[in-house]
């Protein structure tokens, strides 16, 4: 069938000319692009205590053709000796089932600009040995990471002691991209705005090893509108980050309104943001071909009907929500 999409009308006009009026970005991505011809690209976080490959089987049983999954334990710990062979059992798994660049999570535990020495030293220590493990056994993929909470030392200096950690760890031939996520803004969390996260990226010295990841409950408890006005919250990216620096979506729906810095996830439409924002975030020519991360509450039926709602709204259709219609 062909693909006949045919873009978010906004005020009369089409999406890409809106963009061009309203001045270009750091990206020039917003001007005269027409069309999405990208692979689409979904899938959830997995279990990784089963290993690699059973984490490709697993996100390719619900449907997904990319996912993420937690580089340790979740809470920090120390890392597991590597399964060369199950790793190069998920690589060539990969390769035959068409997926898509993996979008690895760091522990959320890691505290890059924590207050004290020890913590700091350990997020070093833990981004550098899981920056090496994924070079030894899953080149070439994604590793993202919650940039951290200044706890009192204010905002200037989290973004100081964020930059000069990647300064720190980052090296020129490392085939991994590491990805600052968009955060809520709870507590003392660095990175809920644009601005922040521009700072940071501003001072890495090897600029083209980090990017970001959009966390779609974070930026809407940030205080982003993704809801009524997703064009204009991608234009705001473009002009203080750059939208070639959008590597990839976290998806998730969240349990509060935009701007309650909570960070609650919850199920694809059944949250604040709601099922027609995620079509048209599905369907949004900008962010075709960025891996798309379900991070939401739910059982295996859950991500695959997720999953399928995406697959679906991504090919031009208007699918029921995925949970059924109850309670509106
Ligand atoms: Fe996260
Ligand atoms: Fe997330
Ligand atoms: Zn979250």
């Amino acid at each position: 069938m062909a693909d006949t999409r045919p873009g978010i009308p906004l005020r009369g006009k089409m999406w890409y000319n809106l963009f061009a009026t309203r001045g270009a970005g750091k990206s020039g991505m917003l001007r005269g692009q027409k069309g999405n011809t990208a692979m689409f690209l979904i899938g959830n976080h997995v279990s990784s205590s089963k290993g690699y490959l059973a984490m490709g089987k697993q996100a390719a049983k619900l449907g997904g053709n990319t996912f993420a999954f937690f580089t340790r334990n979740p809470r920090g710990g120390a890392q597991k000796p590597l399964d060369e062979a199950d790793a190069a059992a998920l690589r060539t798994f990969l390769r035959e089932n068409g997926f898509g660049t993996l979008v690895a999570h760091a522990p959320y535990t890691l505290n890059a600009c924590g207050k004290d020495e020890a913590v700091r030293d350990f997020a070093h220590r833990a981004m550098e040995e899981d920056l090496a493990r994924l070079e030894a056994a899953l080149p070439g993929q994604y590793y993202n990471f919650h940039p951290g909470s200044h706890v009192g030392q204010g905002t200037k200096e989290g973004v100081r002691l964020i930059a000069a950690q990647l300064n720190a760890i980052l090296t020129p031939g490392m085939t991994t991209t590491v990805l600052l996520e968009t955060m809520a803004g709870k507590g003392s969390e660095v990175g809920r705005t644009f601005e922040e996260l521009a700072a940071i990226l501003d001072k890495v010295r090897l600029n083209e090893k980090v990017a970001v990841c959009l966390d779609t409950c974070h930026v809407w408890d940030g205080g982003y509108d993704i809801v009524h006005d997703l064009d204009g919250v991608l234009a705001q990216f473009d002009r203080v980050i750059g939208l070639n620096k959008l590597k990839a979506l976290h998806v998730n729906d969240s349990l509060n309104p935009c701007g309650a810095r909570k960070d609650r996830h919850a199920q694809i439409g059944e949250g604040h943001i709601g099922a027609e924002a995620f079509a048209r975030i599905a369907q949004h020519p900008v962010l075709a071909g960025l891996p798309k991360i379900l991070e939401t509450p739910n059982d295996d039926a859950g991500w695959a009907r997720e999953i399928a709602f995406f697959k679906a709204a991504a090919a031009g259709g208007a699918p029921q929500k995925p949970h059924g219609q109850a309670e509106g």
